[in-house]
């Protein structure tokens, strides 16, 4: 198995790409997450773009599914023929189904008929633009969501805000669990410490986990309410991977106050609780388990 994390920064982050992992193994090319610079770094990255298929959605922030119909569009003009199957959460079908049908509608028409034009003048042109928008889009919880003969994709809800409070806002994060060549990767999604994110990464050879900030910035309300319900921070992380018992962690979704200079301080946070391998993530680094 092939793990590419090709954005691990935040919104705000001036310095990485957002959220997008790619995983490769045997024939398959999944991509977990489609954060700005999803398919720019899979350009840098030489990855198989026209061969993405699935893609997973951890959540509906922006950080995680900006790219998502660039990956679409990209896919689909760089050779994609076949249906990308597309999971995520409630709410996933009718993003897609909005970004089709509505935010984009005219540049698939575009492409269309630019093409349409091309062939009628007896122009060549391998394309497909009809592919853009042939997807097969799954709102999916917890429990295996895709199997193939190469691997197993499990998910399980995490909690990343609790709005239990406001009946009317569905809001729901996923993680992903990936088995495949007897191995296990973990995608966090963006989590604080749950039962979720527990069972996900449960002996887990790689646990890909955010971890937003450095527990030395957790000193007001604002913060701590972040690093209760929303976002981890150093001392955290360390807890879940010991936890959950995983043999390595890479730490993704990085704010910029997190870099290289702060790694020694962020992992003698870890050490409190875990003694295992920390990585911090950095964007294009290649995981081979
Ligand atoms: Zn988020």
């Amino acid at each position: 198995m092939r793990v590419t994390l090709l954005g691990t920064g935040t919104p705000t982050n001036p310095h990485r790409f957002q959220s997008a992992v790619l995983i490769e193994s045997g024939s398959s090319v999944m991509l977990f997450d489609a954060g700005r610079g999803a398919v720019h770094q899979m350009h840098q990255a030489g990855s198989a773009i026209d061969r993405v298929n699935p893609v997973f959605i951890t959540h509906h922030h922006i950080d995680h599914i900006n790219d998502l119909f660039d990956v679409m569009i990209s896919s689909a003009m760089l050779g994609r023929s076949h249906e990308m199957k597309i999971f995520g959460p409630s709410g996933t079908k009718e993003i897609v189904r909005a970004l089709i049908e509505k935010v984009y509608a005219q540049d698939i028409r575009f492409r269309i008929e630019e093409i349409k034009e091309i062939r009628r003048l007896g122009g060549d042109f391998a394309e497909e633009p009809e592919a853009i928008a042939l997807v097969d889009v799954h709102d999916v919880g917890s429990g295996v969501v895709f199997e193939s003969d190469d691997c197993r994709v499990t998910a399980e809800y995490v909690r990343h805000g609790d709005f239990a409070h406001v009946p009317d806002f569905k809001w729901r994060c996923l993680g992903y669990r990936i088995e495949a060549e007897g191995k296990v990767v973990t995608i966090s999604g963006d989590t604080v410490m749950c039962d979720g994110i527990i069972d996900l990464a449960d002996g887990a050879d790689l646990l890909v986990q955010c971890c937003h900030m450095p527990q030395s910035k957790v000193t007001n309300i604002a913060m701590k309410y972040l690093a209760t319900n929303i976002l981890p921070s150093s001392a955290q992380v360390g807890k879940i991977a010991a936890q959950a018992g995983v043999k390595r962690m890479v730490l993704t979704h990085l704010s910029a106050t997190i870099n290289r200079d702060k790694f020694a301080e962020i992992l003698a946070d870890i050490r409190q609780d875990y003694e295992g391998d920390v990585l911090l993530g950095e964007d294009l680094m290649v995981l081979k388990l």
